[in-house]
């Protein structure tokens, strides 16, 4: 079995560097997929409240068996539920569904910075980590604005922050800010969903030289940048081939190949006017 290497977060928490996403599971279907992503030996999954299946996740995780230490749990607050109050209400409601008594990883999911509200929410959040209900906190698809904000008003530094990232859309200027301040990158979408960004040629030659899938060598590209991912699949094979992607290495020229394709193609909203 593949051994998942961690990235150490600035508090000193550590994160398996590669996950299960559960973005669009459907929830009559979470169990079944979870238990098989843990008996690969997937042991950090991410999951949100608006994606319905925390109690899915839960479910699989109960049945596993695995000692509750060592799995690292990620869910998020959706947008509904800004503000200090609502904030911590909705955490409680989170970890009751997952019935982990705690979580590893709790997000804001978005910053809806029309609703002007999550400093306040930030807030709750260094209150939720005091109080131990989540071992680290972190925020997800913030711009940089939003990042330095929080650093201006509040105590706490997200330790990561979870955007759209993959070679069509890589995020360098927001990349270079995490680095400066210690964020950790997290890839939502890192395999651009499928389809199409696997189609490409330059990623299929990559592959094929070292006898590799597409997807695989698009998150050995992730891996190597330092990039945490989280690739979902339904689909057992898949899954399977996700978890295989650490006997390899990628030339620096195939690094900055796969750099190359940039194209700032966002497949998910936009931060700015989502809401
Ligand atoms: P992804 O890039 O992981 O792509 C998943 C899709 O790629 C699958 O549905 C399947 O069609 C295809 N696929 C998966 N493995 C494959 C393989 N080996 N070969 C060929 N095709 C394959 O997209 P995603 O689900 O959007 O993102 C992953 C995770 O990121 C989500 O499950 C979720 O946890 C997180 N996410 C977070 C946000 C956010 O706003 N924070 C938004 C979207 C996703």
């Amino acid at each position: 079995m593949s051994e998942v290497p961690t990235i150490t977060l600035h508090d000193g928490v550590e994160i398996p560097q590669l996950g299960f996403g559960v973005f669009q599971v459907p929830p009559e279907d979470t169990q079944e997929v979870v238990e098989v992503a843990l008996e690969v030996g997937y042991r950090h999954i991410d999951t949100a409240a608006a994606y319905r299946n925390e109690d899915g996740v839960g479910a699989a995780i109960a049945r596993s068996g695995i000692p509750r230490e060592d799995l690292f749990v990620t869910t998020k607050l959706w947008n509904n539920h800004h503000g200090f109050d609502s904030a911590r209400r909705e955490f409680e409601a989170s970890v009751s569904r997952l019935g982990t008594g705690y979580v590893d990883l709790y997000l804001i999911h978005w910053p809806a910075p029309a609703q002007d509200r999550y400093v306040d929410t930030w807030r709750a959040f260094e209150r939720i980590h005091s109080d131990g209900g989540a071992r680290t906190i972190g925020v997800s698809n913030f711009r940089i604005e939003d990042l330095e904000r929080l650093e201006a008003e509040t105590e706490a530094r997200p330790t990561v922050n979870q955007i759209e990232l993959h070679p069509w859309l890589q995020q360098a200027e927001l990349r270079a800010w995490h680095d400066r301040h210690g964020v950790a990158t997290e890839a939502w979408s890192p395999l651009g969903q499928g389809g199409e960004l696997l189609q490409d040629e330059t990623i299929g030659a990559i592959a094929d030289r070292h006898g590799k899938t597409p997807a695989q060598a698009v998150l050995g590209w992730h891996l190597e940048l330092g990039n945490i991912v989280f690739p979902k699949s339904v689909t057992p094979e898949r899954i399977r081939e996700n978890f295989d992607v650490f006997g390899f290495e990628l030339s620096s020229e195939e690094i900055d190949e796969i750099s190359g394709l940039d194209r700032g193609r966002r497949l998910g909203p936009d931060p700015a006017t989502f809401s």
